[in-house]
């Protein structure tokens, strides 16, 4: 049996114990797939996996998917339950938690299992499970990192090749399409989302790409991502067509200078919104800091936002093994916006970038 999951819900139990929790409670999200290899669709039928410190992980499923949950949960890994129809699964869930002070529950657990949960268990108090599971899934392994790896190279892969195609003339949504098939093509298994915002279009920092069509002198924001053995890429690069807009290449040269200085502030030990305040820094004294309006990254791994988040008032130390965002963007209402993105992972000594997509302004024919 692959020894990480052993390991994993061996930190998840003790972590919750160090917490003071009873018990932690998974359904399905992506806590679930990290801690025991099972991703069934979230469902109004109870999946849930209780994690007791000292004590043996116990996987509460319908009885209809127990074939399921046995074909993907490694074998010995946790006591797999069934409950049948007619049973009360939260109920079951109850005995096996037995009397509870502290209940840790997962953050994407549906409001219809937690209220029954609560009221089958009556724990002196609950709280969200991230701050036990956060941190370790945070800190990616060897394998995880070579997975993030491949993902990210088959992002940049994607931009190469849709950097070679015209693009003046397509509507935002087409370029977008274009994206993904690429991604699929380059050999992600799924396409998480594919923002592309063009000219005053790219100043919303998640833009809806719609019918406006690409024409010369626009800057383009693309930012996208899929995933590659479940692990999510995300990338986002901007690009002039033709000729850069007015003011352009002045925004955009402030904006690659925020994402270098702040990708050079990442390394052990460092908090992590020391790297926020790097980026943040060069923007303000460019004279926009009220232009850059989000934090400067996000964790990123089975989802796409994860911890460690790089925002002001993170003070966690990073440590190596970390994945996240490093994507500061300048955004001017009614002109243009510039943003540019790469994942990053803290290595022993400092830091290395898992994407290698050309950073320079490319202007495209
Ligand atoms: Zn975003
Ligand atoms: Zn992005
Ligand atoms: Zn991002």
């Amino acid at each position: 049996m692959d020894e990480r999951y052993r390991e994993r819900l061996a930190g998840a139990s003790e972590a919750a114990g160090e917490a003071g929790l009873s018990a932690l409670l998974v359904t399905p999200s992506a806590d679930l797939r990290y801690l025991v290899a099972y991703d069934p669709p979230p469902l109004e039928r109870l999946t849930c996996l209780v994690i007791r410190p000292g004590r043996d992980p116990v996987l509460i499923v319908p009885e209809l998917e127990r074939p399921l949950a046995e074909e993907h949960v490694p074998a010995g890994l946790a006591e797999i339950r069934g409950w049948r129809e007619t049973e009360d699964p939260y109920a079951a869930a109850a005995a096996v938690v037995g009397k509870a002070e502290r209940l840790g529950v997962s953050d994407q657990m549906w409001a219809a299992h937690l209220l029954r949960i609560q009221r089958a268990v009556r724990p002196g108090g609950t709280g969200l499970a991230s701050p036990v599971l956060g941190p370790l899934r945070a800190v990616k392994d060897d394998q995880e990192l070579e997975v993030l790896r491949r993902s990210a190279r088959v992002a940049d892969e994607a931009f190469h090749r849709i950097v070679e195609e015209r693009l003046e003339g397509l509507t935002e949504r087409e370029v977008a399409g274009r994206l993904g098939d690429l991604l699929l093509e380059t050999g992600a298994e799924r396409v998480e989302f594919t923002i592309v915002g063009s000219g005053p279009n790219a100043a919303s920092p998640h833009h809806e790409p719609g019918d406006r069509g690409v024409r010369a002198g626009d800057g383009i924001v693309l930012d996208f991502g899929g995933t590659v053995g479940g692990y999510y890429s995300d990338v986002s690069r901007t690009v002039a067509v033709a000729q850069p807009p007015e003011g352009f290449t002045e925004v955009y040269e402030v904006v690659a200078e925020a994402q270098e200085r702040a990708v050079r502030a990442v390394r052990p030990g460092v908090p992590a919104e020391e790297v926020d305040r790097a980026a943040r820094q060069v923007i303000e004294q460019a004279g926009y800091g009220d232009r850059f309006f989000h934090r400067t990254g996000h964790g990123i791994g089975l989802e796409v936002h994860e911890d460690p988040y790089i925002v002001a008032g993170n003070a966690e130390p990073l440590r190596p093994g970390m994945c996240f965002s490093v994507e500061p963007g300048i955004y001017l209402e009614g002109r243009f916006g510039v943003r540019i993105e790469d994942i990053v992972t803290v290595t022993e000594d400092g830091v290395a970038r898992l994407n290698h997509a050309p950073r320079d302004l490319l202007v495209l024919r």
